[in-house]
């Protein structure tokens, strides 16, 4: 059936949908009614049989509709091209210039079905002051949540994505300076996922002690933590001391799942980058190998964590090597899907990842009360996974979003 939109989409109509994923993990539902009101889900219902030629506004009849995603791992200020001379140029860009790759980068998650997107951080804190200065300018209706710069140790891994406290001043001090200005706050907790050495474990960057004290301050303000932590040791220090998240969290072990499954900790395991760098790299470089091993270490971790009841969110590291703003989600999706059915893997890109932008009530399901932010797909679930997806219609707090660039 072709898709039809039989009106003018004002502040009401009803959508008939071949197929829903609610987002909460919940099986997929058929023939399924949804009325919107000034831009709320008001009703979501399944169709009532006998009553074949009642109309719908917009008749989604031979397509699925899921919860708007959410990239909960992101750098916007650097794409995912494998060409040197862009990459090496965006390291040391100006905000002038990478104010324009950062509105491409968010209208290419908007385009993949993206309504949310969580930065991990920046030297120069070009994503913050994107989304204070140009955001709203831009009319892209995406949320954006943003660290600025993350905090790392001084001469450690992470010159790129953020900077060390000042001299003299402790780790807290120096978050706390920050607070006011940052929707989250990101610690760089372990060096980078080796490729030249597989498995190679790095020191943490913090102490326990100093860890606890910034998740201290920042429940406190009301701020998540993030933590960029490979390795067993880097990544118990970040779990023991209260973290809301842990980034990548290659090799971390058993202990460290049982761990976050016990204190329900999310873990964004950004295993596509593995992937991408074995597909991008030169094919004669030994680093294809390393990256293919870490890849399938880290699908096992994935199926052990959700043996245990490890929460996960997809966050794609886009901005990495080959890990393209957008499309790099349904590539993550893909491999969580290695481990997790199709619904519970929705849910770590819906729910679970509005969860950590702390943006649950507005994004991340279906839900009647809530703003009516969800993506139309033309194919029936089974056919979600296409190589080439791409949502059919997105609808943001009940409104069509229009690409016009
Ligand atoms: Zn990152």
């Amino acid at each position: 059936m072709e898709f039809k939109i039989t009106e003018r989409i004002k502040g009401n109509y009803s959508i008939l949908a071949g197929w829903v994923i609610d987002g909460m993990g919940g099986p997929v539902q058929k023939n399924m009614v949804i009325e919107v009101k000034d831009g709320t889900l008001v009703s979501f219902h399944k169709r009532k049989p006998g009553n074949p030629d009642q109309k719908y506004d917009l008749d989604f009849s031979s397509g699925t509709i899921l919860p708007g995603l959410v990239d909960c791992h992101v750098h916007l200020f650097m794409s995912g091209t494998n060409s040197r001379k862009i990459r090496q140029g965006q390291l040391l860009a100006p905000f002038d210039s990478i104010r324009h790759a950062i509105s491409l980068h968010l209208r290419q998650q908007l385009k993949h079905g993206i309504v949310a997107v969580r930065d991990g951080g920046d030297y120069a804190g070009h994503a913050l002051r994107y989304k204070n200065e140009c955001l709203g300018e831009s009319g892209l209706p995406i949320m954006v949540k943003s660290p600025g710069k993350a905090w790392r140790k001084a001469g450690r891994y992470g010159k790129l994505i953020g900077r060390p406290p000042r001299n003299r001043e402790t780790l807290v001090e120096a978050v706390k300076r920050w607070k006011d200005q940052v929707d989250h706050i990101k610690i760089v907790n372990s060096g980078l996922n080796s490729l030249k050495e597989f498995g190679k474990e790095t020191l943490p960057q913090f102490t326990k002690d100093q860890l606890m004290e910034v998740c201290s301050m920042a429940r406190k303000a009301g701020l998540p933590v993030m933590v960029h932590a490979n390795g067993i040791f880097p990544v118990k220090l970040a779990i023991e001391a209260g973290c809301d998240s842990i980034e990548h969290g290659f090799f971390m072990g058993n202990e460290n799942l049982k761990l976050m499954a016990e204190k329900q900790i999310i873990w964004v395991p950004t295993a596509y980058t593995m992937k991408a760098y074995s597909q991008y790299l030169d094919p004669a470089d030994r680093e294809v190998d390393i990256a293919k091993k870490n890849l399938d270490h880290q699908l096992d971790q994935i199926r052990r964590a959700v043996q245990y009841g490890v929460p996960m969110a997809v966050g794609t590291d886009c901005g990495s090597l080959g890990v393209h703003h957008g499309a790099a989600l349904m590539e993550e999706i893909r491999l969580l899907m290695t481990s997790l059915n199709l619904e519970k893997t929705i849910q770590c890109g819906t729910l679970n990842g509005a969860k950590l932008l702390g943006l649950e009530k507005d994004m991340g399901s279906l839900t009647t009360g809530r703003p009516a932010t969800f993506v139309v797909s033309k194919e029936p679930p089974s056919d979600l996974l296409d190589k080439f997806w791409r949502p059919f219609r997105i609808f943001i707090k009940g409104r069509p979003w229009i690409d016009n660039s």
